[in-house]
């Protein structure tokens, strides 16, 4: 059997392709990274790119040593046989505040607003919408701690996902407070937990020493049952004065913009770098226990790398969840643009002059032509096969005269045009179909 791609990975297919669906095509990936593009650059944000791989030192640091992500999940990069201390990206931020900071983008004037897109890595087991490689689109602020910086952070998330359509879509707002406040709350949870520590599952055990907190997000069963039984409080009423006004400024601006968002006390970060303002992006189909996409404030994080004190906040959604959400609204793309023109020539002596006509014309139009010659029939087929608004013919007496035999695929009619002057009718053509 011909080589499969590895386990956990998607090909995104062009269209036409026979095993086409949303959620693998490659036009619906960049529509979703186009749309990005426009919503965020409108609001000031530039776009940057940062290496696929890192130093395992930065992952460990950003995504935190005591996460599923960094012990189990990490892809390391090896090169002839040897590993450098490089790991793939399993998300975006990281990387991005260390650009930010290697850069000198500090110097720039703040808050400063960073967007990206591009594939991440986990090594996870394959569900539908959990992959190992995966894509993200991510927005960054750095510089600021300003509230106004985390509810602008929130209306861009919320604005892209309504740009692409999608309707069902839940904002889950919470905060997790000032390091102090957690402080406190992770007090509180020691000793509640503790108290029962033989049921909590080995992971949990482990936590509750560590950070507490990381016990209300276990994935296990034995754990989630205690928590329900105990009646945990959350993290929300343990918040101190600063946090409490900030989490009432972000929520008092999505309040006058009209963003919708429901509180939701059970988000919670367990890194340390994390302060006040967290979210989830949710969507009734993709279910409960799978975001589309997530974000937070992370003031402490360019400390935590070893830079300078600088507060930032940012958010990533998953691509293809976006497309699965979509898939399910039953939402579809826009229509790809319209191919302009094929050129066919009717003698292989013609086919030369079909490509010529063909290339002279892309520097503004989309034209193509067939590489052997064809019957007009088969031609007219052809062109109608890829959509194409005009095929043109060209035999001995078109070649002789500088013509072609232009049809318009779409009256049907049919005449004979100088090469000189195709460009003038595709314009006009596409000048008319636009109005
Ligand atoms: P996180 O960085 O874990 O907060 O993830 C942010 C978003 O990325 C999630 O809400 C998902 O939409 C997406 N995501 C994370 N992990 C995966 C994965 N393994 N496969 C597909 N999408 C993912």
């Amino acid at each position: 059997m011909a080589l499969q791609r590895p386990k956990g990975t998607q090909d995104h297919l062009p269209d036409g392709s026979p095993k086409l669906r949303l959620d693998i095509s490659a036009r619906a990936f960049r529509y979703v990274t186009d749309t990005a593009a426009q919503v965020l650059e409108r609001a000031g944000a530039a776009f940057i790119e940062t290496p696929m791989f890192e130093e395992a030192e930065l992952v460990k640091r950003g995504v935190g040593g005591s996460t599923d992500i960094v012990r189990k999940e990490m892809f390391m990069v090896y090169y002839f046989g040897d590993h450098g201390g490089y790991v793939l990206r399993p998300e975006g931020t990281a990387g991005l505040v260390r650009a930010y900071l290697e850069n000198g983008l500090k110097q720039l004037p703040a808050p400063f607003k960073l967007w990206t897109h591009g594939p991440m890595f986990r090594a996870e087991r394959q569900q539908r919408g959990r992959l190992r490689q995966f894509h993200q689109v991510d927005y960054e602020v750095l510089g600021s701690a300003d509230p106004l910086v985390d509810a602008e952070a929130i209306w861009l998330m919320v604005q892209v996902v309504q740009a692409l359509g999608l309707k069902g879509v839940e904002v889950k707002l919470g905060s997790i407070g000032d390091p102090e406040d957690r402080e406190t709350y992770n007090a509180y949870l020691r000793g509640l937990f503790g108290a029962h520590v033989e049921r909590l599952s080995d992971d949990s055990k482990d936590r509750l020493e560590r950070n507490p907190m990381r016990i209300l997000d276990s994935k296990s069963q034995e754990d989630q049952e205690l928590i329900a039984e105990l009646s945990v409080r959350p993290m929300l009423d343990f918040l101190g004065a600063e946090a409490e006004a900030h989490f009432a400024a972000v929520r008092g601006f999505l309040d006058a913009w009209n963003v919708a968002y429901t509180v939701d006390p059970s988000i919670v970060r367990g890194l340390d770098y994390y302060r006040r303002t967290a979210w989830e992006l949710h969507h009734a189909h993709i279910g409960a226990k799978s975001a589309l996409g997530g974000g937070g404030r992370y003031d402490g994080l360019a400390k935590e790398l070893g830079g300078s004190d600088t507060p930032g906040i940012g958010w990533a959604f998953g691509v293809e969840r976006i497309l699965i959400a979509m898939e399910e609204e039953g939402l579809s793309l826009p229509a790809a643009p319209q191919p302009q023109l094929y050129v066919a020539a009717l003698d292989a002596g013609h086919v030369p002059m079909a490509a010529q006509v063909a290339l002279e014309l892309r520097s503004d139009f989309w034209a193509d032509f067939g590489y052997k010659a064809q019957k007009p029939g088969n031609a007219f087929r052809e062109g109608e096969r890829r959509g194409a608004a005009y095929v043109a013919l060209i035999g001995s007496d078109e070649a002789a005269a500088g013509t072609v035999a232009l049809k318009n695929m779409s009256t049907g009619e049919q005449q004979s045009v100088k090469v000189a002057d195709l460009a003038a009718v595709l314009g006009a053509s596409a000048l008319s179909s636009r109005s």
